[in-house]
Order: structure tokens, then sequence, then C-alpha cells
């Protein structure tokens, strides 16, 4: 039985890929500090002999007894209003937690694959985005925190490739959406819904005008497993091209949600990206991939897990992690 370690194992992407690698056969240990993660959403598989949850940061030293074959690193917050209350724990956790799992991977002969971002290119110049732009970041600017973090984690592991031979894999992934994200994470998908369950105004930053494209989470996953089995050290976009302003978005929440509340305009952050849009090319010819689900399809899975939730998680502040 093949063994993949997974960081961020608790949380919505870590925990779908957990879900997979199950469904695939193999043995699965999801690794968090739940910073940002739920263990609500891996305790359907505690009962399992073929799972197992270490509670550990990873940007300390990782300790996992065996062998791996696999691991995939998915540690970070990843919402803007997590990297910004918690902006060390994300540079760190993109620097110090990428150095310790390509360490591992060194002494367990094991790949990696990393979870890197459509953020890598800021707010781009270029449109859609392909593989070989180097991006618009302020590094001193908010998102600073994240968006280097994640290149820094993209140069280590390059270098980890190109001086040590290890073999990795880096996945850039856009805005992906689904069931498991926290209600409260402040991003737009679960601002949107939130409000509209909660009988709120939704808020839309700035004008609306910016946009971006979003992936459903079994697309995303169905990409990652592609690239993890695949030859291809270098980095590829995955994520649905389907671009939309949010204030579209918004609209479309309001008509899918029923809500008699309307959008308002709140100013928009800083350094807030204006366009993004994935140029899926390399996916397309390198692992055969491309998204299948559409946003009405996806937005209704989305919804019906969201009102599902019992009704304190609606309430829930966003700090509910002490942040
Ligand atoms: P998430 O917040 O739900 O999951 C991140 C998980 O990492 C959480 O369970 C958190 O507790 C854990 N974590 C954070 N720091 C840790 C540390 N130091 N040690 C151990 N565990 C730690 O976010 P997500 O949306 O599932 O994102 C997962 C990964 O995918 C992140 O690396 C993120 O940057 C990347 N990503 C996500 C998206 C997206 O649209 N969801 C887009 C681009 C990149
Ligand atoms: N956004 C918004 N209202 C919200 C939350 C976000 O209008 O309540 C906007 C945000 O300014 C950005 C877009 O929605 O332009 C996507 O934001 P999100 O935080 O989901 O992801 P990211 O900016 O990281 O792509």
């Amino acid at each position: 039985m093949k063994r993949v370690l997974i960081t961020g194992g608790a949380g919505f992407l870590g925990s779908h890929l957990c879900d997979r690698f199950i469904k695939e056969g193999y043995h699965v240990i999801a690794m968090d500090n739940l910073i940002t993660g739920d263990l609500k959403n891996i305790e359907h598989l505690f009962k399992l002999p073929n799972f197992e949850f270490y509670h550990h940061d990873v940007s300390k030293f990782i300790h996992v007894p065996g062998e791996l074959d696999y691991i995939l690193h998915f540690a970070s917050p990843a919402s803007p209003i997590d990297y910004l209350k918690i902006p060390i724990q994300t540079l760190k956790v993109g620097s110090l937690g990428i150095h310790n799992c390509l360490g591992l991977a060194r002494v367990k002969n094991a790949r990696v694959l990393i979870a890197s971002t459509s953020e890598v290119y800021g707010d781009p110049t270029v449109h859609p985005q392909t593989e070989e732009y180097w991006g618009n970041v302020n590094p001193v600017g908010p998102r600073g925190v994240y968006d280097e973090a994640k290149r820094f984690q993209e140069a280590m592991t390059m270098a980890y490739h190109t001086y040590h031979g290890l073999e990795t894999r880096i996945v850039r992934i856009f805005n992906t959406y689904g069931p498991r994200m926290r209600l409260n994470d402040g991003r737009v998908l679960p601002a949107f819904i939130g409000q509209a369950l909660r009988g709120e105004d939704l808020t839309m930053f700035g004008d609306g005008s910016q946009t971006r494209s979003f992936c459903f989470v079994d697309d995303l996953v169905e990409g990652i497993y592609r690239l993890l089995l695949s030859d291809y050290p270098y980095p590829v976009n995955i994520g649905n091209p389907d671009e939309i302003t949010i204030k579209e978005f918004g609209e479309e929440i309001i008509k899918l949600t029923g809500t008699n509340q309307k959008l308002i305009s709140l100013p928009l952050p800083k350094d807030d990206p204006k366009q993004r849009q994935p140029n899926i090319t390399k996916a397309k010819e390198l692992l055969g991939w491309e998204p299948k689900v559409n946003r009405a399809e996806g937005l209704k899975i989305t919804y019906e897990y969201f009102k599902s939730l019992p009704n304190d998680e609606l309430y829930k502040m966003a700090d509910h992690r002490g942040f």
C-alpha cells in the first residue's frame, strides 16, 4: 500500500485530498495544527485502519515513522482574512514548513507536490495567466506575506529538484470552492452565501468589476492527482477558466439563494487583483485535464452543504480560533 503525507489535511482542500487518496487505496497520514482547519472535515476517516492524523505544526521539525511515497504540502492559511491575521505563521509555513517537507522527502525518498497559487502572479498584467508569466507582486503590501511565501516555496522546491534530484511537482491553484469551506473564512463565496443565509446584504468590495474564475473542488482534486502521477516538475495552473466579475457573481448568489437582500459596496482591499483567469493549456496537454463541473452545478452543491450546517456555524465569528 502506497503511503502519502498530506500537510494541511484537516483543511478544505487537504480533507478532499485525504478522501481521494483513501478512495485510491493509499495509506493516508494527515498532518495539521488546526489553525484554520477543522477535525470535522476528516472525522469520517478516523475509523479507517489506513488513515492517521498527526496534530503538528509543520513549521517545526517533522517526524513521520515508516516509509512515504508522496508528500503533499497544503498547510497554509489561504484566505486573505486568515493570512492578514496570522502573517508570520503564513510566512513560516511557506518557508520553514516546505523546508521541513523537502528534508523529510529526501530522507524517505518521496515525491513532493506543493500547493502554490495564482497569487504568485499578484495583480497580473498578463491575462489570462500562463505559467511563464513571472507576476506582479507587492512584497511589502498586505498580501505579500502569502504571495512571497508561496513564491519562496516554489523556488525552494525547484532548488531541491535541481540540486538534490528530488522528484517535485508544483500546482498553481486558482480560486477553488466547494463543501467544507469555512463559512466565515472571508472568501467571497462563503461570505456571500453566509450573508444570504443570515438575511444580510452581500458585501461586494469596490465596484465589483474585478474578476475571478472559480473551480469546483472535485475538478481541482482530479487535476492534482494527475499532476502528482505525471513526470512534470515545473508549475502547472489548475483552475476553471470561466471568468466572472464579482458583481455578476454576487447576482448569481442572490438568484441561487432566493434572498431579498442586495449587493452593497465596501472599499476594495489594498492590492486586490483586478483580474484573474488561468490559461490551462499545459494542464490539458500534459495531464489531459480540464474542469468538468460548471459553476451552476458546483454552486448548487456548495449551497446545499452550507444550508445543511447547524445554525450556530452560521453565526460563528471569524476569529473563533482565537486569532
Ligand atoms: P484551509 O485554511 O482550509 O486549509 C489549510 C490547512 O492548513 C488548515 O487545516 C490549517 O489548519 C493547516 N495549517 C496551516 N498552517 C499550518 C502549520 N504551520 N502546520 C500544520 N498545519 C497548518 O485552506 P485551503 O483552501 O484548503 O488551502 C489549502 C492549500 O491550498 C493552501 O496551501 C493554500 O495556499 C492553497 N490554495 C488554495 C486555494 C483555494 O482556492 N482554496 C487557492 C490557491 C492555493
Ligand atoms: N470579495 C468581495 N466581498 C467579500 C469578500 C471578497 O467582494 O465579502 C472580493 C475580493 O475583494 C476579491 C474577490 O471577491 O476581489 C475574491 O476574493 P477572495 O477573498 O475570495 O479571493 P482572492 O482575492 O484571494 O482571489
